[in-house]
């Protein structure tokens, strides 16, 4: 009878460590609102951990940063596209904008250099020249600045053009004196009545 009685206890025993066992199990297999299970190394750990103890993993919040990241990271790379574009089209436009205005032709006077024609004898050609100063009103540095004189007859005709190169870097408020010399021409000196100067180009530099 004892026998049969610690048989039975036994039998109790295991059943309650079994139950035990199950529950265990059961607590493992499906995770409560307490627990999770890590998706690296499948452990069952707190539902509130970031990181994983058993194999250090971080849980939840890479997964959440990653899409964060990779966004930032493509509007810093496009606003920076955008950016690079800008200052290719400024310095573009800057390089290319031409600020003639800026540039005052302060004085200025033809010099007509008549010469005997080597060609024919007893005929003066003309050597026109323009000699003057430029100031650069503007507030700009300015480069490449070339002028063209223009030169008229007593009719108002257009009759001879020189082209040619003032300064090559003029400060804002600096003067600068040029010359520009034109073509040796056959031509009788009285044409040459009236002249003007124009700045053609003038480069922000
Ligand atoms: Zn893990």
């Amino acid at each position: 009878m004892r026998r049969l009685l610690g048989g039975v206890d036994s039998a109790r025993v295991e059943l309650r460590v079994g139950a035990k066992l199950v529950h265990r199990v059961r607590s493992a297999m499906s995770p409560s609102a307490d627990v999770k299970i890590c998706k690296h190394c499948f452990t069952s750990i707190d539902a509130r951990a970031r990181k994983c103890p058993a194999c250090h993993s971080l849980l939840g919040t890479r997964a959440f940063w990653a899409p964060v990241i990779v966004l930032l990271l493509f509007g810093a790379m496009l606003l920076m596209m955008v950016g690079a574009a800008r200052l290719v089209e400024l310095s573009r436009r800057r390089s290319t904008a031409n600020h003639s205005s800026d540039v005052t032709i302060i004085e200025s006077n033809l010099h007509l250099a008549p010469q005997s024609s080597y060609r024919s004898a007893g005929e003066k050609t003309i050597h026109p020249m323009m000699v003057g100063w430029v100031r650069n009103d503007g507030l700009r540095q300015l480069g490449n600045v070339y002028l063209e004189g223009r030169i008229f007859n007593d009719k108002g005709d257009l009759i001879d053009v020189i082209q040619g190169y003032a300064s090559s870097s003029l400060k804002p408020g600096e003067k600068c004196a040029f010359k520009i010399t034109g073509d040796e021409i056959l031509r009788p000196e009285s044409d040459y009545a009236k002249h003007t100067v124009v700045v053609t180009n003038a480069l922000e530099q």
